[in-house]
């Protein structure tokens, strides 16, 4: 039995808080914490009376290291598991620490404001050093490495469907299916149709910035960097027929090109539709994309900001979503002396997810593994002190419960290579 206190409450929380209160036998008591209190009492109200799991919520601002280090000291969660957005997880970080407390999320640091020159210097060095110009990357996190081994906590990094069950389907590959695992590429497709013209199916802020960046991928222990969606293939996905994908930059070909250092390509290749990809191109040549405060009639606004008051809200998407995502890797390699291929996927429908916990499939398919590697934390089964991406623990106990969880995968050999 354990007490995990959940930050945030928008699309992914709101998902992984249904699985967290359907696993009432592991999580018996829950805190909702987040900016806006009237969330996390809606959601409660919602779930009380489905779930033997007790529920309690609070306002927080995670920004407020001091805040929130007495909230947690106040409720004394076995784990706190960071649904907020990235640019919370060092704060979170620093006030589990200061309790004591483990730390899970789903998605690695990156600052609001791309514009302080303090960390615009180290983020400069780190594009020189290393040869990628995300403003994501995990050496901020890293950097935690020392203080949790101290302490004796686990800080779970990653925990979504991409990165987290993506880096999942590396381990179990890498332990069930090669010697030598020679190439990954990640696919992340999205057929889902929400009938809007344009609307990003999590927070916008953190999908354009993601999407509008330079792609890169890793080739024989470095980085190679690419013009914003200039490599683009074509794949036929079970479930969703043929689209479009385009190369770009994530965060598990970091991990995994420390952790597998003997793979010797990872790529991530996630699909677009041409009036997603035409809009966004019309929204950053206008400068709606960008993040640094401008001045307007006297006061002070941040474009993406204002961009992401007028797009749909993600969470709002459910109800309108059909279609499916399948989202998974492609392995080749070596076996017993022969070449190897296989294909490690999950299918998700978005009206199925709508109709179990109201949510379309983006948000299902982050907000279950977050759930489930909080329940990995929390029940001993990957918990040893220190900083940890998805693919450093034994991948078996994970998978089986992404069977039970509401996200099946399945495993196909010789599949269709992208190039
Ligand atoms: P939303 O914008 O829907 O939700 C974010 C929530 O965090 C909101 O409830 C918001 O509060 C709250 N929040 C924001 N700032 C603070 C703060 N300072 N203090 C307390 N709470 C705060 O985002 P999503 O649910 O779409 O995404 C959540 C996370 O999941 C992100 O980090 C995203 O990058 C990650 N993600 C990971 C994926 C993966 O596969 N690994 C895929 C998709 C998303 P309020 O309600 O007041 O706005």
């Amino acid at each position: 039995m354990s007490r995990l206190m959940v930050i945030g409450c928008g699309g992914v929380a709101s998902v992984a808080i249904h699985k967290v209160c359907q696993n009432d036998g592991v999580f018996d008591e829950l805190m909702i914490a987040s900016r806006t209190k009237a969330k996390c009492d809606a959601l409660k109200e919602k779930l009380e009376g489905t779930t033997k799991t007790k529920i309690t919520t609070a306002q927080i601002d995670a920004d407020d290291t001091k805040a929130l280090t007495e909230l947690i000291e106040s409720y004394r969660p076995d784990a706190v598991l960071n649904v907020a957005l990235p640019y919370q997880d060092l704060t979170i970080m620093d006030a589990c620490l200061a309790a004591g407390v483990h730390y899970i999320d789903t998605a690695n640091y990156e600052p609001e404001n791309t514009d302080d020159p303090e960390w615009r210097k180290i983020y400069e060095k780190r594009c020189k050093e290393l040869g990628f110009s995300a403003y994501f990357d995990y050496s901020w996190q890293w950097a935690y490495e020392e203080k949790f081994k101290e302490a004796g906590l686990t800080a779970l990094l990653g925990t979504g469907f991409d990165p987290g069950v993506t880096s999942v389907f590396a381990a179990y590959a890498k332990k069930h299916y090669f010697d030598e695992i020679e190439t990954i590429d990640i696919l992340d497709c999205n057929g889902g149709d929400h009938g809007y013209a344009f609307a990003t199916n999590f927070n916008p802020e953190i999908n354009l910035r993601e999407v509008s960046a330079p792609g890169s991928y890793m080739e024989n222990g470095k980085w190679v960097e690419i013009p914003a969606m200039s490599i683009k293939r074509e794949y036929d996905f079970e479930g969703v027929g043929k689209k479009d994908m385009y190369l770009l930059h994530h965060e598990e070909i970091e991990a995994l090109g420390r952790n597998m250092p003997e793979v010797k390509r990872i790529r991530f290749f996630m699909t677009f539709g041409q009036s997603y990809l035409d809009h966004m191109r019309c929204l950053e040549d206008v400068g709606m994309l960008s993040t640094t405060p401008i001045q307007y009639n006297g006061q002070e606004i941040v474009p993406i900001q204002f961009l992401k008051a007028l797009l749909p809200d993600p969470a709002s998407l459910g109800p309108r979503t059909k279609g499916k995502t399948n989202i998974g890797c492609i392995f080749t390699g070596m076996k017993d002396g022969k070449k190897r291929s296989i294909y490690i996927y999950n299918v998700c429908d978005h009206q199925e997810c709508y109709r179990e916990v109201g949510s379309q499939a983006i948000s299902y398919t982050t907000g279950v593994p977050a759930m489930i590697g909080a329940m990995m934390v929390v029940s001993g089964q990957w918990k040893k002190p220190g900083v940890f991406t998805t693919d450093e623990f034994d991948p078996d106990p994970y998978m089986e419960a992404l069977n039970k969880w509401g996200l099946p995968w399945k495993v196909v050999e010789n599949p269709v290579l992208v190039d």
